[in-house]
C-alpha cells in the first residue's frame, strides 16, 4: 500500500464513522423542529380576471376539486374560498430531527463585539432536510418562531449534514 493509499482508505473510515456518529447522535439526542411553509395556488373555486390579477367573482369549481382547500362552494359576489384575491394560500407544517443549540451567554459576548453574525439558535440535522428547509417559511424550535439567518452544508468527506443558524422572530 502507498502512502497515499493507506491516507485515502483511514480518510474513508473516518469519514463513515463520522456519518455513522452523526446519524446516532441525531436519532439519540435530535429533538423535533416544526417546519411550516406555504404555497400559493390559483382558487379553485372561482375565475381567474387577468386584467385585475384577482378573482372574476364567478363561480368556476376546478375538476378535480384539490382536497385540501376547502369548497367547493357556490357564490355570487365575492369568492367565499379566496376573499377574492383569486389565489389561495395553503400552509403545510411538516417536523424534522435537529441537534439543537441555543446560544449560551458567552457566545452572546462575542455577538455583541461584532464577532459573529447575531443568530440565536444553531441547528444541526441531515443533509436530506434541504429543500425543506429551505422552503421553510417559519420554524419552531422547543417553542419558540425563529427564521433563518444562514445555512451551510457540512460534512467530514461526504457532505452529510446541515448547519442552520436562525434569529429568534
Ligand atoms: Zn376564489
Amino acid at each position: 500500500m502507498t502512502n497515499f493509499e493507506w491516507l485515502s482508505s483511514v480518510i474513508s473510515n473516518m469519514d463513515i464513522i463520522y456519518t455513522d456518529t452523526f446519524d446516532s447522535l441525531l436519532d439519540a439526542l435530535g429533538r423535533d423542529v416544526t417546519i411550516s411553509s406555504s404555497t400559493e395556488v390559483n382558487c379553485p373555486n372561482c375565475g381567474w380576471d387577468n386584467v385585475s390579477q384577482t378573482s372574476n367573482g364567478q363561480y368556476s369549481p376546478d375538476s378535480p376539486y384539490p382536497e385540501d382547500i376547502p369548497g367547493p362552494t357556490p357564490f355570487t359576489g365575492i369568492c367565499p374560498i379566496c376573499n377574492g384575491k383569486g389565489k389561495y394560500k395553503t400552509t403545510t407544517t411538516s417536523s424534522i430531527k435537529c441537534l439543537i443549540r441555543w446560544l449560551s451567554p458567552r457566545d452572546r459576548y462575542y455577538i455583541s463585539a461584532g464577532m459573529i453574525e447575531p443568530f440565536d439558535v444553531e441547528l444541526k440535522t441531515d443533509i436530506n432536510n434541504w429543500d425543506i428547509l429551505n422552503n421553510a417559511d417559519n420554524i419552531t424550535v422547543d417553542g419558540v418562531d425563529v427564521s433563518i439567518v444562514s445555512m451551510r452544508k457540512d460534512g467530514f468527506k461526504t457532505v452529510n449534514c446541515i448547519l442552520v443558524e436562525c434569529r429568534k422572530k
